[in-house]
């Protein structure tokens, strides 16, 4: 949806990408939201959560090394960008100052957190959940939904965290739509549409709520139907256009979009020739420049 050509490159091409101080800051709150409510309710409390950071902070690390290179000292960082990782047997070293600076900012995340929905009376029916389902077309939808609340009633709220802050509502149906995209696969395995979604916006300490009808899931399925042939016709044709937006700053592949003067690698997959669109016997007379006007005409 934000870029064709992105997901050519992400999804096609797998081009590596270098994570992110944002996405990993992300990663490592959304790990210490989903284990808080693994100790009894009246202990998850915002010193007890914020003194988690760290020690998740140390098992993300434990998982990826490789995320070390996002708080290396420019020296060794640049080390590693020219031979490739650090040398074999050295950990690389951390710029402390950074990475204290940043555990503090998940910190503040997470305290904020408290602000906004209390974990003591909270105790969620799923966290972190894979979720796969298949629509009625054969299309297969796979996400994972980061808490689902079920009241006694039955009534089901899907719940995201975001980090960042609250979009600008021009842009809240982005958002949006990624919750009904969950919505869609609940209703499609349990049978019944969630009551309710809710985005928790770190950033900002904003909680959107919306509570879809069973259409707007249809109108979700539809578009996503349309997104599917449009991928699978780039897929054929090989046709993948870039849409530059504010996200390109982001975009880890600048070098090799033509927006910003580069070239994508050769496209590794067959391209299916277009057959010519068939032509009716009245497109053939009035448009074919071969095709002497007709008497009278
Ligand atoms: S730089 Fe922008 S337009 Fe180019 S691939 Fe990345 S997101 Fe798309």
């Amino acid at each position: 949806m934000q870029c064709p050509l992105l997901y050519r490159f992400r999804v096609i091409d797998k081009l590596p990408e270098e994570p992110s101080v944002a996405a990993t800051r992300g990663t490592l709150v959304h790990a210490v939201l989903e284990r808080l409510f693994d100790s009894p309710a009246a202990e998850r409390s915002a010193p007890r959560a914020k003194g988690m950071v760290a020690a998740e902070w140390r098992r993300l690390l434990a998982q990826r090394p490789e995320l070390a290179k996002l708080f290396s000292p420019e020296e060794r960082a640049d080390e590693a960008t020219e031979g490739g990782d650090a040398p074999a047997g050295e950990e690389l070293a951390l710029d402390e100052e950074k990475l204290s600076r940043w555990l503090g900012e998940a910190e503040s995340l997470v305290e904020r957190w408290f602000t906004l929905e209390d974990p003591t009376r909270l105790e969620p029916a799923e966290r972190e959940l894979f979720v796969q389902a298949t629509l009625d077309s054969g299309l297969r939808l796979r996400g994972v939904i980061d808490r689902v609340d079920i009241a006694p009633s039955g009534e089901v709220r899907i719940v995201d965290y975001k980090t960042g802050k609250a979009p600008k509502p021009e842009f809240a149906s982005e958002a949006l739509f990624q919750m009904k995209f969950y919505a869609l696969m609940l209703w499609r395995l349990k049978g019944s549409v969630p009551r309710r979604l809710q985005l928790v916006y770190l950033g900002s300490g904003d909680v959107v709520s919306y509570d879809p009808e069973e259409s707007d899931l249809l109108g979700a399925e539809r578009k996503l139907l349309a997104l599917w042939d449009a991928i699978s016709r780039a897929t054929e044709s090989g046709d993948w256009r870039p849409r530059p937006s504010r996200l390109c700053g982001w975009c880890d592949h600048q070098a090799h979009c033509p927006e910003y003067g580069g070239t994508p690698p050769p496209y590794p997959l067959t391209v299916q020739p277009r057959l010519p669109e068939p032509r009716t016997e009245a497109a053939t007379t009035q448009n074919s420049p071969a095709s002497p006007p007709a008497e009278g005409s």
